[in-house]
């Protein structure tokens, strides 16, 4: 079986799909690599890299798909790379399809076989493919190191022949997985950190890291898939007093909060950065869907009456190498579920198939994604 792997085009994106470490498996296994020139540089990777991994390198991907090869991506195809793709080739990648339904209606017009790796459900089984959470791992230190070098003020308490300099004081918004390691990433560098969300099963994990929870907790807050759910206008309110002064006392706000499939709750309101004294941070990990500072303008820094608002849309891609490392594992163990003797074999009653699995055979074949292109 052959696999391709392109450059990413999408601007400012460094990540790569497999990395050499992973090729060199792949070949092993018996698959055949091509990757296209310059694709692993941004992530630590030359073309010899891939070459001595057991890769083919070639300048141009037009004509490297046939029927039945992979073309393995970390953001969802552009235009240009789509057309890389003929009838019966296999496309696995961040899709976006619930937000971009039109592009899986192209893909399966296409005759493509799509796999959205962000559809992979949150099961224990499926934890090794599960490019959500690695993504969000390395997103979450990154945050805390944007907020360290963004700050006037040291993290760690300093006792020196200067006098004691005291420990920032960091509040953490949202303790899923990006939140949970900016707890750990902070309070490594010596901060004083507290933790808030909505699921009551975060209290235990943000103080298993050391950290003070400070969350308010809702009744029925999570869904059967461990997300939370969007919140009522009484909760919103209710949470936005119960954050202000927690806000307003804050050194530096690393938020992270989502909801599948909907815009990123508010949590943060321009009245609550006001509060804020000038010098202090906020990094908002959810600036890419809508953020949950009001502030937010997402790829970008808003210095509001002298507090700087972060909205980092690319954490992720900016630590290239490991996040491309433990994306690249990630594709590889759900390769070997996909992939039986030689060739794609798609058991639909595999629940983690069943959930990824977006179009095929000329259909978008996903019920949520067919909806979302039916309402389009
Ligand atoms: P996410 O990115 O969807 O959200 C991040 C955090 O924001 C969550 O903890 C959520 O509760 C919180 N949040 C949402 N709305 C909020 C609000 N209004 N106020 C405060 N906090 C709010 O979450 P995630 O990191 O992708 O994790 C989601 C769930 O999936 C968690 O239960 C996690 O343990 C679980 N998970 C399971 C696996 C697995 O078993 N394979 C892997 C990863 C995550």
């Amino acid at each position: 079986m052959k696999v391709v792997v392109p450059r990413e085009t999408t601007p400012r994106e460094k990540r790569v799909a497999l990395v050499p470490e992973t090729v060199g498996r792949l070949v092993k296994e018996g698959y055949t690599v091509t990757v296209q020139s310059g694709a692993g540089l941004a992530a630590g990777h030359t073309d010899d890299a891939y070459r001595e991994a057991g890769a083919e390198v070639v300048a141009e991907l037009r004509g490297a798909l046939a029927a039945g090869d992979l073309l393995l991506k970390v953001q969802p195809p552009t235009e240009a790379e789509a057309d890389l793709l003929v009838k019966g080739s296999v496309l696995i990648s961040l899709l976006d399809p619930l937000a971009e339904p039109a592009r899986a209606r192209r893909l399966a017009e296409a005759g493509v076989t799509a796999i959205a790796l962000e559809l992979v459900p949150r099961i224990t089984r499926a934890q090794s493919m599960d490019v959500l959470s690695s993504q969000a791992t390395v997103a979450g230190y990154k945050a805390v190191l944007a907020a360290a070098n963004a700050s006037n003020r040291l993290f760690p308490m300093l006792m020196t022949a200067a006098g004691t300099v005291p420990p920032s004081k960091v509040l953490v918004l949202g303790a899923g997985v990006a939140g949970l390691q900016a707890i750990a990433t902070a309070k490594r560098l010596g901060a004083v950190v507290q933790g808030y969300d909505i699921r009551s099963a975060t209290k235990e994990q943000v103080e298993s890291l050391g950290a003070k929870f400070v969350g308010l907790v809702e009744e029925e807050a999570e869904t059967a898939g461990g997300y939370a759910k969007e919140q009522t206008e009484e909760e919103k309110e209710r949470a936005r007093q119960h954050l202000s002064d927690l806000v307003a006392a804050a050194d530096v706000v690393i938020t992270t909060a989502q909801v599948p499939g909907r815009r990123a709750p508010v949590l943060v309101t321009r009245a609550m950065v006001e509060r804020m004294h000038p010098g202090a941070v906020i990094v908002d990990l959810a600036a890419a869907s809508g953020g949950n500072c009001e502030v937010t303008q997402a790829g970008t820094t808003v210095d509001h009456g002298g507090v700087l608002v972060l909205g980092l849309d690319d954490a992720a891609s900016d630590i290239a190498a490991d996040s491309s490392r433990m994306y690249a594992r990630n594709i590889h163990t759900l390769l070997k579920l996909l992939v039986k003797d030689g060739a794609l074999d798609l058991d639909m009653s595999d629940e983690i198939i069943a959930a990824s699995l977006v179009t095929q055979d000329g259909s978008v074949v996903h019920p949520r994604v067919k909806e979302a292109v039916g309402a389009a």
